[in-house]
């Protein structure tokens, strides 16, 4: 059994998809380990270290494919990438499925079985591979800490006999794996935070960070997670509800991280013009759902814009900007599934392709998608 790690194209990926820790656990599951040269240099990792774990360094992305059973990535490749890719070869990354048909009828031609690890299902069993939770707790962290750089005032309450500088209000909005996290990093840095979701199960989790709750509790908001834990699109009313509290409530805080998101629809839009018109100048918003059109009306992706001396963030691939974590966090998700997919005597592959997770995370195979929310239209 083969498995190559291959370097990321995308020149903003700075991740890598495996590292010498997971190098030496795929060499114990009796895998021989390829990876393409300079795959890991973004990420902090030589390839004298790969290397050192047991890998042998392909130089180029068609001498890492050659053979290999398994290709490891953290983001699709593009159409033309995996050609000379062995029939049947099992790609795993994140993907980026909805919404992209050409992308995965190129993947169903090269003959790969394509896995999407965001498609993962939050089930205890699979927790260890949940490379949502794994990187966008990482996010959550590096959105206050991008947050505190641009902020031009300090984040604690310090009482200095110079006087009193009064502590930060930070505002989260979206309250998951890294709004808590969010929630969580503020409240060390000394900030006062509040936080909003639209999920009753949310509540609890945020008064247990030490952060106030803010939110229109009414009778939608009850029902509004769905059975897999997501939330669901509200209805115009409580949109129109939901906008007139947080516009009372944005006005005196100091920084704002929006991390709403709904799986497979843009962003909800949550902080308007005017709501970013409202705030003193000097404040700060961090817009983690900017790849996905933003939760900020101003948010511009990749970019850090100013709007009535307003800072508005909206770096993509936030834990990307903590490369050496996010990367350790994410191969060790990728070896969890792998190991699933090997049979520890035999030390090759046997796919269960019954397995619950196979199958949610399965795109394509034998030159066919085959996931059913993917089909192409009739
Ligand atoms: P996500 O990234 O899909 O969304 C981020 C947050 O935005 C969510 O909390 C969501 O409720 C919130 N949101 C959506 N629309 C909103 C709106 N209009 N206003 C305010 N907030 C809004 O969520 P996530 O971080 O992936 O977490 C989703 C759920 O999965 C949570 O319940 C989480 O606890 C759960 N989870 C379970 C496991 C597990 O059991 N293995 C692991 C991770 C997360």
């Amino acid at each position: 059994m083969r498995i190559s790690v291959l370097s990321e194209t995308d020149g903003a990926e700075t991740r890598v998809s495996a590292t010498p820790e997971t190098v030496k656990k795929y060499k114990n599951l009796g895998a021989d380990v390829v990876v393409q040269a300079g795959a890991g240099l973004k990420a902090g990792i030589s390839d004298a270290e790969f290397e050192a774990a047991g890998a042998s360094i392909a130089k180029t992305a068609k001498d890492a494919l050659k053979d290999a059973d398994v290709i490891l990535r953290v983001r699709r490749p593009a159409e033309g990438e995996l050609k000379g890719a062995k029939p049947g070869a099992l790609l795993i990354g994140i993907l980026d499925p909805y919404g992209q048909d050409a992308a995965l009828k190129a993947l169903a031609a090269a003959q790969v079985s394509a896995f999407a690890m965001e498609l993962m299902p939050r089930i205890t069993r699979a927790q260890v591979m949940d490379v949502l939770s794994s990187q966008a707790n990482l996010a959550g962290y590096r959105a206050v800490v991008d947050a505190t750089a641009e902020y031009g005032r300090a984040m604690p309450m310090m009482m200095t006999a110079a006087g009193t500088v009064p502590a930060a209000r930070v505002f989260v909005m979206g309250a998951g794996v890294a709004g808590l996290q969010a929630i969580a990093t503020a409240r060390r840095l000394g900030a006062v935070v509040t936080a909003t979701d639209v999920r009753p199960a949310a509540k609890e989790q945020v008064e247990s960070l030490g952060a106030k709750f803010v939110a229109v509790e009414d009778e939608e908001f009850k029902q509004a997670e769905t059975a897999g834990g997501y939330a669901k699109e509200m209805s115009a009313e409580y949109k129109a509800k939901q906008a007139a509290l947080v516009a009372s409530h944005i006005a005196k805080q100091d920084i704002v991280i929006t991390t709403a998101l709904i799986p497979g629809r843009p962003a909800p839009k949550l902080v308007s013009r005017e709501m970013v018109e409202s705030m003193k100048p000097g404040s700060v918003i961090v817009d983690l759902a900017v790849e996905r059109g933003g939760n900020c009306e101003l948010a511009q992706p990749g970019q850090v814009v100013e709007h009535n001396g307003v800072k508005i963030v909206g770096h993509l691939n936030v834990p990307g900007r903590l490369a050496a974590t996010a990367s350790s966090l994410y191969a060790k998700n990728l070896y969890a599934f792998v190991e699933t997919l090997v049979n520890k005597e035999t030390k090759a592959l046997a796919v269960k392709w019954d397995d619950e997770l196979v199958k949610a995370t399965c795109l394509t195979r034998d030159g066919a998608i085959v996931h059913t929310t993917f089909q192409p239209a009739a």
